[in-house]
């Protein structure tokens, strides 16, 4: 068996105490899901496009055990904050509620034909929640290894891989209300210790590759600068990329288009030649998506060939430039954290991450530079932005599974 990493063992243990502090009882079954990063890739996915992403180290458990009841009682020691539900009368909570995901997860399940039955389960987690490491598909994937290891066997055919992944992304859809992709909870479900992972976000093909025999430390690093423009400017973005989709595909009558025609459509070369006839904003916005592809395929090759992680790292710090200059989804603060972390001893490359406008930067660094590098940023950062950075130190995990008691027993 697996030894599972030492921050995920530790956690499946506070999960467990957890679940006896609340429940009185043992727990049966501890599902253990990890946080991920995007590595490459950035905004590509609404553009039916290509992604590099990673499961992290940072993980959220849920300890479940069968309840002979209907009723599904939860407790996220997290939030401090339970929900109980019947699993025959199932329906979102109002917009926002956090149980949403757990409730999701369930339904699920149950459309997946689990039989599920009732359950207690008590939840942790050591990711930030809303900082851009997928906390909520961490916490759907948990939810769902939970009830695999308590049903799972029951089930004719226990949904599994991208199928469970497509299925949990559906569930935040419907239940939590957000219109997420499944790079989320792909990343948290099929991660693996020490490689990266590619996702082509048109045909839902996907690959780990290696991160070499001494994987890089991925350090994130969180501005603390408030984004409250974030949301409008997401959506200003998905419809510059959209008008530059429609110019190009309009000029281009012939061209293979997917089931939804988008920029992935495009071949370089024809945006290249045509870019001048497109208005000034999309192009540019068009330029980074497609550029942003180019770079994840090259990514993949070198990683493929030669786990060239420095050639990662460059990739990355061009990403950042075209997110800074192209897309002009960065800020003063994301691009003073890439700029100070370029000046540090280890730095192999770094990027801003997520929506973009504010949130976090994702870097390699050398492990044994890590530990001084999250130092000398933060100290540098703060000096220069009176703003108190957060910074964690993180390496490519495993991704989703379920532990039994006895499991945890041996390992621990
Ligand atoms: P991200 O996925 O980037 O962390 P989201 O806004 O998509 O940000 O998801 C965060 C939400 O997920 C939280 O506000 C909460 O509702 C839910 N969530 C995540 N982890 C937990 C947890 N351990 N306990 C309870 N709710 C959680
Ligand atoms: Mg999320």
């Amino acid at each position: 068996m697996a030894v599972m990493d030492a921050s995920a063992e530790q956690l499946a243990g506070r999960a467990d105490n957890a679940f006896r502090a609340r429940f009185g009882r043992d727990a049966s079954v501890v599902g253990i899901a990890p946080g991920r990063v995007e590595l490459l890739g950035n905004h590509t996915d609404h553009n039916r496009g290509l992604v590099l992403a990673a499961a992290i180290d940072r993980h959220t458990c849920v300890a479940a055990a069968p309840n002979d009841s209907g009723r599904v009682r939860v407790w996220s020691d997290t939030l401090d904050a339970r929900d109980e539900f019947e699993i025959t009368s199932l329906s979102p909570l109002p917009r926002g509620s956090w149980s949403n995901y757990v409730r999701g997860a369930v339904a699920a399940l149950i459309d997946a034909a689990v039989p599920l039955r009732g359950f207690d389960a008590a939840i942790v987690s050591d990711i930030p929640l809303g900082g851009g490491l997928s906390s909520s598909a961490s916490l759907e994937c948990a939810a769902a290894m939970a009830i695999l290891g308590l049903f799972g066997d029951e089930a004719p055919s226990p949904p599994a891989g991208m199928d469970l992944a497509d299925r949990l992304k559906d569930a935040e859809q419907t239940f939590a209300g957000v219109q997420c992709g499944v790079l989320d909870q792909f990343s948290c479900l099929l991660g693996k210790q020490g490689h990266a992972l590619t996702l082509d976000c048109d045909t839902l093909l996907f690959q780990t590759v290696p991160l070499g025999s001494t994987p890089p430390a991925i350090v994130v690093c969180d501005s603390g600068a408030p984004r409250q423009l974030a949301k409008g400017k997401y959506n200003e973005r998905r419809s510059e990329c959209e008008q530059a989709s429609v110019a190009l595909h309009q000029l281009n009558p012939t061209l293979p288009r997917g089931i939804v025609p988008s920029l992935r459509d495009i071949p370089m070369h024809i945006f290249v030649d045509q870019q001048s006839l497109l208005e000034l904003v999309p192009a540019r916005r068009a330029r980074h998506v497609l550029t942003e592809n180019q770079r994840v395929r090259t990514g993949v090759e070198i990683l493929r060939r030669a786990a060239d992680v420095r050639g990662l790292g460059q990739l990355m710090l061009e990403s950042h430039r075209s997110s800074r200059d192209d897309f002009e989804n960065s800020s003063p603060e994301l691009d003073l954290l890439i700029d100070l972390a370029s000046r540090q001893p280890g730095f192999l490359g770094g990027k801003l991450s997520g929506a973009g406008w504010g949130g976090c930067t994702v870097n390699l660094v050398e492990t044994e530079h890590a530990e001084s590098f999250a130092e000398n940023v933060s100290r540098e950062y703060s000096s220069r932005t009176s703003l108190k950075p957060s910074i964690m130190i993180c390496h490519a995990a495993d991704g989703a599974r379920a532990k039994t008691a006895e499991d945890l027993g041996s390992e621990i």
